[in-house]
């Protein structure tokens, strides 16, 4: 109660001088204080450094090495899940009070450092300043909202009565919580998972995206220095070999917090449901996963706030978000001038370097690049092409620079239309009406996010009600999910649909007790 009322952290102004002053000074503070060195994981509450280290590199010119960290051994895998199981008798019984008030600390010390979190963000991941200051802005909100919601399911809930027992039902958390994050989102993401299980009184072992974990080990770093006992967070980095499967399989785990590609979250589904030998439960699974959102505008829709929203949706970050827009279904009746608009807006986004906050960056990587670049050739050959369809130069630097790729009359059955892509590539696809539109919105087995244009609600009300989507926006763009308010996950392969920042998040990372006493 104390707590209420809660506010959407407000973004920097960029566009003001003193601002982005202060921003370019941030990223110079962070290459003085950070470039080269080589950072540690925490097990058992000390800072462990690796005998074997494995580089991060920068994704706007990916010869520089911004940072190393250290490759973990099985034993020392061993000894995160032992210190999470060890501190998870004592974690349970932590007053939320407690845990509320860790997370107020830890909202405060990060508002006074969010440009520097920017900064080291763009030097992993590459996001522009404005993509990083979203994310770092979400994660002060989720200390904000799970400060609320760790006292909201402290309270249990009211069952009927009985005449002679009194009984109530309470939540209590159920052990070790595996963190498993990916490179797009390395604050927000693997930090709503953790302070999910964490608010609930679980312990965690965090296992960052190996292209991004300072970005992840910085706000470890906060929590500590906000007073969470050091042990309820283990933080190991390191190779897929020692940290992937056996993490997922280890006894010890009770559940699996996991964003990321579909194929990784799937096997993870896979390993989990075999129970090991000693193990005393069955683990449970959150695997949110990828997305192919489409935008639906109709005929009636505003078209410059459409063409807006589509270019914002599906080239923000160069396109790498789960919930991007990466098709656009459009009524036959303004399929070309919408068209003709989003290639005009598009082809105005310039591309650079993050750190000079170019509107349009380079991919995480070359692998990544070469990925993308192998739908964009294919699509030559099935689609018509109608912006870029190349790889972009970027001066000197050396990554994975893609210029803005929009694909018109994509067939639905095209892996262009189906597949996740994960790049600055969008296409257009050409429906006989709005319901049309719908029902090709739907010709996916994703289901994460999806937009609709239009501005007759009776053609709303059939979007709100037949479109298969976690998260549905009308007459606004897909992305920008809000902490607290857009609670975030998808339908169908998006996901187990788990509702980060929403109102029933916490019951993942919970068990129910009913105690019923005799009078
Ligand atoms: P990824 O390849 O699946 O990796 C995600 C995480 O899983 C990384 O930390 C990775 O470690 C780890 N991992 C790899 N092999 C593993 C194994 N066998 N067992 C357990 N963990 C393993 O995904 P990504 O490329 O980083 O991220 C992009 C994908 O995430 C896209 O599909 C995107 O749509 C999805 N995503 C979904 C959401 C959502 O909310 N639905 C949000 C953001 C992103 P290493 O880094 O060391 O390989």
């Amino acid at each position: 109660e104390g707590f209420l009322p809660f506010e959407h952290e407000p973004y920097f102004n960029f566009g003001l001088d003193a601002v982005a002053g202060r921003q370019r000074d941030a990223y110079r503070m962070v290459r003085e204080k950070y470039l080269g060195r080589a950072f540690p994981m925490y097990l058992g509450g000390k800072a462990v450094e690796g005998t074997a280290t494995f580089e991060v590199h920068n994704p706007a010119d990916t010869r520089e090495v911004v940072w190393r960290f250290p490759k973990a051994t099985p034993e020392q895998l061993e000894e995160a899940i032992g210190g999470a199981k060890a501190a998870f008798e004592e974690w349970r019984f932590s007053d939320p009070m407690q845990r509320a008030t860790i997370f107020k600390r830890a909202a405060d010390l990060l508002r006074a450092r969010r440009l520097e979190f920017n900064a080291v963000m763009g030097l992993e991941n590459g996001k522009n300043w404005a993509e990083a200051d979203g994310e770092i802005a979400e994660c002060v909100d989720h200390f904000e909202v799970f400060a609320r919601e760790a006292l909201k399911w402290a309270q249990g809930k009211p069952v009927y009565p009985m005449p002679d027992e009194h009984v109530t039902m309470v939540y209590e958390p159920i052990g070790v919580v595996a963190v498993i994050s990916p490179w797009n989102f390395p604050a927000a993401i693997p930090l709503g998972m953790a302070l999910g299980a964490i608010a609930a009184g679980n312990t965690v072992v965090w296992k960052p995206a190996s292209e991004t974990p300072l970005s992840s080990l910085l706000l470890v770093e906060l929590l500590y220095e906000a007073g969470l006992p050091r042990n309820v967070i283990q933080f190991v980095t390191g190779t897929d070999d020692v940290l992937g499967d056996p993490l997922v399989d280890h006894r010890d785990i009770r559940m699996i917090a996991f964003t990321g590609s579909k194929e990784i979250g799937c096997r993870i589904m896979e390993r989990a449901a075999k129970v090991q030998p000693g193990q005393k439960w069955l683990k449970r699974v959150m695997a949110e996963m990828g997305g192919k959102d489409p935008t639906v505008v109709c005929a009636d829709a505003d078209l410059d706030d459409a063409a807006r929203g589509i270019v914002q949706a599906a080239f923000g970050y160069a396109g790498q978000k789960c919930s991007a827009c990466s098709r656009v279904i459009a009524e036959a009746s303004v399929y070309d001038e919408l068209l003709d608009r989003v290639v005009t807006l598009a082809r105005e986004l310039k591309v650079g370097s993050p750190e000079e906050n170019a509107p349009l960056g380079p991919v995480i990587h070359e692998g990544s690049a070469a990925r993308i670049m192998d739908y964009v050739e294919k699509g030559k050959g099935t689609a018509r092409l109608v912006l870029g369809g190349e790889r972009a130069g970027s001066g000197e630097r050396e990554g994975g620079y893609i210029a803005p790729t929009i694909f018109a009359d994509v067939d639905p059955r095209d892996p262009l239309f189906q597949e996740e892509i994960f790049g600055p590539v969008l296409s257009f696809t050409k429906a006989r009406d709005w319901r049309h539109a719908i029902d090709l919105a739907n010709d996916s087995e994703y289901g994460l996010t999806a937009a609709f244009y239009s501005r007759d609600p009776q053609k709303i009300n059939e979007a709100r009600r037949l479109i298969h989507a976690g998260n549905l926006y009308v007459n606004r763009k897909c992305t920008g999910a809000l902490s607290g308010t857009h609670a975030f996950g998808g339908y169908g392969m998006s996901g187990t649909n788990a509702k980060v920042g929403g109102p029933d998040y916490l019951f993942w990372f919970l068990q129910t007790k009913t105690v019923a006493q005799k009078y």
